[in-house]
Parts: C-alpha cells; structure tokens; sequence
C-alpha cells in the first residue's frame, strides 16, 4: 500500500508489524479504519470467518525512540484499542505503575498490606445495620494509598487476584469469629469473588478448608454477571457446579452489579442465587426516568418472587432512599448511611446500629 514504508509479519503470533510513511493522526486513524474493515473478513475453505483486528500506534518522535520501545508501546496501545489506540503518556505512566505493582505484589501481601475495609448494609426502613462489604485496599509504603480501582483489574490480568481474595476471605472470616468471641453482634459479611475463581483449580477444596478452619458463620460470597460470561457450554457447566458447591457449603451467593451486565435471566434460574444487588447505576436512571423506575420496580418485584433478598447498591442521598423504599426494596448501601471503614470503626458502627 502506498502509506506504508516496511511491513512485516511474524509467522508465530497474529499480529503484523507496519512502519508507515509520516502522517498525521486522523490520516492514519482513516486508514487504518478503512484496512480493518476490508480485511476483517477472511475465506476458510468454504466459510467465511470474521475475525476482527485491533490496532496500536506509536509515533517515534524527534529524534526517534529506539525500534524496541516503539513496537512495546503500539503494542501496549493495542491492548487497550477499540480498535484503534494511540500510545500517549498516560498510557505510559499506567503501565510504570502496573509493572511496580506486580513486582510489589507478593511482598505486599507478606507484609500485610491489604487491608480489608468494611461498609454496612441496612434496613432502609429500620435503618439497622443488617451486614457489611468487605472492600479491600492497598496501602503500599512505595506507593501509597491505593484503592481497588487502581489494582483490581490489574491483578485479575496477571491472575494475583485469586491470592489477594483468598487473603481477604481469611481476615473476613477470623473478624466473624472474633466478634463472637467478643460479644459484638455477629451480621452477614460479603467478600468480592473474582469470576477467575471459577476456573482456579482447587478452590472448592481450598474454600472447604477455611470453612473447617474457622468454622465460619455469616459469610456471603460476592459474583459478577462476568463471572458466568462462558467461553463455552462445558466452562458454563462447570461455572455452574462450583458455584452450586459453595451454596453448598453454606455460603450465601450474591449476584454483585445486577443490571449491568447482559442480565441474562437464565442465570437467575440455574444459580443458587440467595442476594441480588442493585447496581447504582440502575438507581441512578431512576430518578431521571419514569420509565426506569418501571424497570427497577420490576426487578426488585422479580428477585423478590425468586425468594431472594434485594438490596441496592450507592446510596447517597435521602431523595435516592424514599425512591428505593417506594419501589419496595428493603435494604441498601451507600454512602448516606456509612461509608467504607476501617475494622475499629466498624466494630463500633456495629456497636451502635446493629
Ligand atoms: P463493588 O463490589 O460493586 O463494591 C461497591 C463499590 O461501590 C465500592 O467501591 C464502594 O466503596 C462503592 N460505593 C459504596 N457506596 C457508594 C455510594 O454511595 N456512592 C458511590 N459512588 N460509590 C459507592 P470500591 O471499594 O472502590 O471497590 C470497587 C470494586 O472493586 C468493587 O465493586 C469490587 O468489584 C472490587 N473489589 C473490592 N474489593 C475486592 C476484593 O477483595 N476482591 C475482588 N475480587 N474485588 C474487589
Ligand atoms: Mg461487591
Ligand atoms: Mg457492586
């Protein structure tokens, strides 16, 4: 093609390599919209097979960077393209950030430096504490306060995560049983599950150990849409049967961010669902819409008759608190009633509110 100066393709990976003439960045954005499109399609034997492309770019700049650095960056451009991303500098300082992190990553946990943050739930017309969330932060001695934004997503790409849950289970289930040693009322606690559980192997078993280690009582375990987002009907299947054996050891199942997802209702029939949680989001287009609180009232009304508890996520102002309770939903969480805290300060909420 006429725009390009050297192009390549490696034969071991399906990705191609382009050194293009100098352009501007709309010129090449247009290209290169226009290149994936046409080849997006491709003939395979009889059939014809889309496979769609992403593409990254790096431009070398005055005086140009070396080679290698130039195709690290399109490609890290490329990761995050739809489907077309350019490297730019905060991309860079990402990556910096990411790269520290995973090399913090295991110390920090040696060193205790996760810590689990609880946020109450509550009766929105008794306005007792009725349980907690488990919310997990990093306060690094090289890089500071950090909170789950900044990591989550991150450590489910290098698979860290599965450590870190397991980690917060474990100091969630030893303040369980601390605060009946102690007397204070003992209310549901949720722990996050990330949906690569679902695929790790041994953990039924390692799950069924802490059950017996700490006897734990009141613990709910936490599940995005995501995590049922099978790749195929036997990952399905078997997403479905681990999930059925943690009911089975009695943990209760909260289906996290409901309405965000693809709601695929089948799930809500197949899962052994005790929780649904309202994400914010749906609260929020309620108080503009009246159609969407048909839509939420609708929801809750259908949760309700499948036997589970609703309850609404990001509560923030009273206005949000009569809507809620004027669809029928019974509890809620947010920052009108109390925000993430530390365990001291939990212990005395619960003290007071539960
Ligand atoms: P999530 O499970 O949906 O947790 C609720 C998030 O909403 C929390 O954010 C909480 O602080 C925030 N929130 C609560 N009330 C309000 C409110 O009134 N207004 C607004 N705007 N936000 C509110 P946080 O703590 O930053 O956690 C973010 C996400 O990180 C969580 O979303 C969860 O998906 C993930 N996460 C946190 N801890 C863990 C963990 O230990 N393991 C795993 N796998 N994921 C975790
Ligand atoms: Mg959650
Ligand atoms: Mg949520």
């Amino acid at each position: 093609m006429p725009w390009t100066k050297l192009a390549a393709t490696r034969t071991n990976a399906a990705s191609a390599v382009c050194l293009t003439q100098p352009m501007e960045r709309d010129d090449l954005h247009g290209t290169l919209f226009q290149l994936m499109r046409e080849s997006e399609y491709l003939e395979v034997g009889h059939m014809l097979v889309r496979a769609p492309l992403v593409a990254g770019v790096c431009y070398l700049g005055a005086p140009p960077m070396d080679l290698g650095t130039a195709l690290n960056n399109a490609t890290l451009a490329a990761e995050s393209a739809e489907p077309i991303g350019f490297f730019n500098s905060a991309l860079q300082r990402d990556t910096l950030l990411q790269s520290r992190m995973e090399s913090l990553q295991q110390r920090a946990l040696e060193r205790g430096e996760f810590h689990i943050w609880y946020q109450p739930k509550y009766d929105l017309v008794t306005r007792r504490c009725v349980g907690a969330e488990a919310l997990v932060r990093w306060q690094s001695a090289e890089l500071g306060f950090l909170p789950p934004g900044k990591f989550i997503s991150f450590f489910e790409s290098n698979g860290f995560i599965t450590q870190l849950d397991f980690y917060n289970l474990e100091h969630v289930m030893e303040f369980q049983r601390d605060c009946k040693a102690k007397g204070l009322p003992v209310v549901p606690i949720s722990v996050n599950q990330s949906r690569l559980h679902m695929r790790e192997k041994g953990y039924l078993h390692r799950m069924h150990a802490l059950v017996e280690r700490y006897k734990a009582e009141g613990i709910e375990l936490e599940l995005m849409e995501t995590a049922f987002d099978f790749g195929s009907e036997a990952i399905r299947e078997h997403s479905l049967a681990v999930v059925t054996a943690l009911h089975a050891m009695d943990f209760a199942i909260d289906m996290d961010d409901f309405g965000t997802g693809y709601s695929d209702l089948s799930l809500l029939n197949q899962l052994p669902l005790d929780v649904m949680k309202i994400d914010r989001s749906l609260l929020l287009a309620s108080e503009g819409s009246e159609r969407m609180r048909i839509v939420l009232k609708m929801m809750i009304d259908l949760g309700h008759a499948l036997g589970m508890r609703v309850i609404c996520e990001g509560i923030e102002t009273e206005e949000q608190e009569a809507l809620l309770r004027a669809v029928g939903c019974k509890y809620g969480q947010g920052f009108l009633y109390g925000r993430p805290m530390q365990r001291a300060d939990f212990e005395a909420f619960l003290r007071a509110h539960a």
